[in-house]
């Protein structure tokens, strides 16, 4: 999972699509670039759909298998993965770090120290710069770093989320999950006792005890933990499993892993610790009998309300017309008589352009007997722009009774199909 996040995240910016960015989120001209997909601030209800799948993915996510994100895509435990690693290359394992460091300073010491601390800040300050390359395009920000023209809050932004990470994977760890992250508070409300959580065989392992590998557990009345507290170090937030469930436990599995290990390694059978549920650990059920009980009703209800969404974002954003249109009655200009007793109305039309080419549009109203629009109709918007026009509307004299009137505006592209209504406002002034 490190490496898939690392690959999307720090690969992403540099994917093109056509002459752009295939994924940008471009705050200061407000539109979002997903690949082929171009919304604009009136396409808030795709964001908001992403976020209830994000939110209803965590919810059956966590039924199903407790913490899965935390412990295996959470960004905090990701870079601390990362940083770990580069600990152990630069430093050695855990016995080796902590000689050192009971060590006087040394040259060795200092070497060693200065290429993790160097290692971690390279990767910190890369990090902050594919972060801020998906808010600007990232290949203008690399030019712009090598020519030092990089504005002052582009520098800010990148050095920020660096320090954040360095902070947060380097030296926080641990803590951010147990006293900054409300996740861990609430992940009980998700469980139950079908669900699959990191667990302890206690009925198996105990009474703990060390022994030597030829020794026969059964005669020494031991169970077939040998208390070599492996599973305590790997832990990344220094608890131990086999005092039952924690809060603390974001589900990273490591345990288990290192645990199968010893296992192998004194000829036992693995799964001492493993992923199970609580019913499944009660009523000794096989691996068959636990997943049979891990796709429960209430899995169901999720799974079916997450595909509907999803199925509905994608048939709306396959049917959604490839513009928008804004119209607003232009505040500067009353309604007012023109030539030949008309009464005209002007109005200033937005029109964005969400497709990759250049777009002709043509303007029609209605609403009125004999409505009429006397500037321009037809305007081209260049591809993924928007541009805003202003439309003087006439009606004759008579046309309605003094007052306000709703009128429409059918607004169609030329080049692809498409066709919009926006309602407004016509005034006959008395
Ligand atoms: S790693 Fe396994 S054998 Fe070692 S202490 Fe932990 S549970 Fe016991
Ligand atoms: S107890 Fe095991 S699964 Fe839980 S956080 Fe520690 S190592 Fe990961």
């Amino acid at each position: 999972m490190v490496w898939l996040t690392q690959i999307v995240f720090y690969g992403l910016p540099w994917v093109d699509w056509g002459q752009r960015q295939a994924v940008l989120f471009d705050l200061g001209v407000r539109r979002f670039y997903i690949f082929g997909l171009v919304l604009y601030p009136q396409d808030l209800i795709y964001m908001t759909g992403l976020l209830v799948i994000a939110a209803l993915s965590l919810f059956l996510f966590t039924a199903v298998a407790g913490r899965l994100w935390c412990g295996y895509a959470c960004p905090q435990t990701v870079y601390t993965e990362i940083f770990l690693w580069v600990e152990k290359l630069v430093e050695g394992d855990r016995a080796a770090r902590m000689r050192r460091d009971e060590m006087g300073l040394s040259t060795e010491k200092i070497w060693r120290k200065t290429a993790k601390h160097t290692l971690w800040l390279l990767i910190s300050v890369w990090t902050g710069f594919t972060f801020v390359g998906y808010f600007a395009p990232i290949k203008d920000l690399a030019t712009d770093i090598i020519g030092n023209n990089m504005s002052s809050w582009g520098y800010f932004w990148v050095l920020f989320y660096g320090f954040a990470t360095y902070g947060n994977a380097g030296f926080m760890r641990e803590q951010v999950c147990k006293h900054m992250c409300p996740y861990a508070r609430f992940q009980s409300a998700m469980f139950d006792k079908d669900t699959l959580i990191v667990t302890y065989d206690a009925e198996r392992g105990e009474p703990r005890g060390a022994r030597s590998k030829k020794a026969d557990p059964g005669k020494l009345n031991l169970g077939a933990c040998v208390d070599c507290s492996l599973c305590v170090q790997v832990c990344p937030t220094g608890i131990d499993i086999r005092n039952g469930l924690q809060y603390e436990c974001i589900g990273c599995g490591a345990c288990a892993d290192v645990c199968d290990t010893v296992m192998d390694k004194v000829g036992y059978a693995r799964g001492l610790v493993k992923y199970s549920t609580e019913n499944a650990m009660t009523n000794h059920w096989t691996a068959k009998q636990t997943l049979r009980h891990v796709f429960r009703p209430r899995i169901v209800v999720y799974t079916s309300i997450l595909m509907g969404i999803v199925v509905a974002i994608f048939v709306s954003l396959a049917m959604r017309t490839p513009f928008k249109v804004n119209v607003v009655r232009d505040r500067g200009v009353m309604a007012r008589v023109v030539e030949a007793g008309k009464i005209e109305n002007v109005y200033r039309l937005q029109v964005m352009n969400a497709t990759e080419s250049d777009q002709h549009y043509k303007f029609t109203v209605n609403g009125l007997p004999n409505l009429v629009i006397t500037s321009d109709v037809t305007f081209k918007v260049e591809s993924t722009k928007a541009i805003t026009v202003p439309v003087r509307v006439q009606a004759p004299f008579g046309a309605a009774e003094p007052g306000s009137h709703e009128i429409h505006f059918e607004i169609e592209s030329l080049d692809s199909p498409g066709k919009l209504s926006e309602k407004s406002t016509f005034i006959i002034p008395k």
